[in-house]
């Protein structure tokens, strides 16, 4: 396992899978045989203290985290993973910040516009990864039940990360329900990777050097990359601050990085500047 961070342009091997509903059990990552590239679209740029990231580390500290859309390029299907959302909306729920691009432009940007967009994963339903949904009108949305079932009822302990618009927002789309890990094309599948929240799932895609992780997990490099001497309340990784089961949390950690050989940490700002993994 890699944590992936510099622009690397490597050729694209692409050929058409076919688009399969979401039926086949993942086995094992590793032996999926297609060969994808994963195109990093910058949403925002967003102010935070880096404790929001590092459990119990860091307070006072305040880091430039980004949110990205990303576009799985190579297929037939035209697959994105997480929407991102407007910045003042992510302003408004107390993380300023800037727009980098519109859903819209930063599609336009691959070459892409929102009516290609024919599958949308989205890793969780925090708002920060699904508020721009409704302008990839023909979508289907595949989420998680165990993320759904929260967002429809969520707990009190963090009912703030659904507020009432999501609901509203989640009614209006065309969604497919999984539950658990699942092949949901030939070569890009999910994994249920909870504990950030509740039905968090990382997409793993195969391209041309093995299987990139795009976490479930809302996190940076560092959490899966201490610095060296650098150690929080568990010696293999820094626990991303927000978190619902930090046992479960961990787990995910742990299965990520063991499913992947490069790990991307969906809100690490280095990708504002990547092309395409890998
Ligand atoms: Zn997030």
């Amino acid at each position: 396992m890699a944590v992936y961070g510099y622009a690397a342009a490597l050729g694209i091997v692409g050929c058409a899978p076919p688009l399969i509903s979401c039926v086949a059990r993942v086995s094992s990552a590793k032996w999926l045989a297609m060969s994808y590239v994963v195109r990093p679209i910058p949403i925002t740029r967003v102010k935070i203290d880096k404790s929001v990231m590092t459990y119990l580390m860091n307070q006072g500290i305040v880091i430039e985290i980004a949110t990205y859309a990303w576009a799985i390029d190579g297929g037939g299907t035209r697959i994105l993973v997480d929407t991102g959302c407007p910045a003042e909306v992510q302003t408004a729920s107390g993380f300023p910040a800037t727009q980098v691009h519109t859903l819209r432009e930063g599609l336009v940007k691959i070459g892409w516009r929102p009516g290609d967009v024919d599958l949308v994963i989205l890793t969780h339903l925090h708002l920060d990864h699904v508020a721009y949904a409704e302008e990839l009108g023909r979508a289907t949305f595949v989420v998680q039940e165990r993320e759904l079932a929260t967002a429809t009822n969520p707990h009190p302990a963090y009912e703030g990360f659904y507020p009432p618009v999501l609901r509203e927002l989640l009614g209006r789309l065309r969604i497919e329900r999984v539950n658990g890990d699942r092949e949901i094309v030939k070569g890009v599948s999910v994994m249920l990777t909870p504990g950030h929240s509740p039905g968090g799932q990382t997409v793993l895609v195969e391209t041309g050097r093995g299987v990139v992780a795009l976490t479930g997990i809302c996190c940076i490099k560092e959490n899966f990359e201490p610095p060296r001497g650098v150690r929080g309340i568990s010696r293999r990784f820094i626990l991303p601050g927000i978190h619902i089961d930090i046992e479960e949390l961990y787990e995910s950690m742990e299965r990520i990085a063991e499913a992947s050989d490069i790990v991307v940490p969906i809100h690490d700002p280095s990708y504002l500047e990547v092309e395409q993994i890998p």
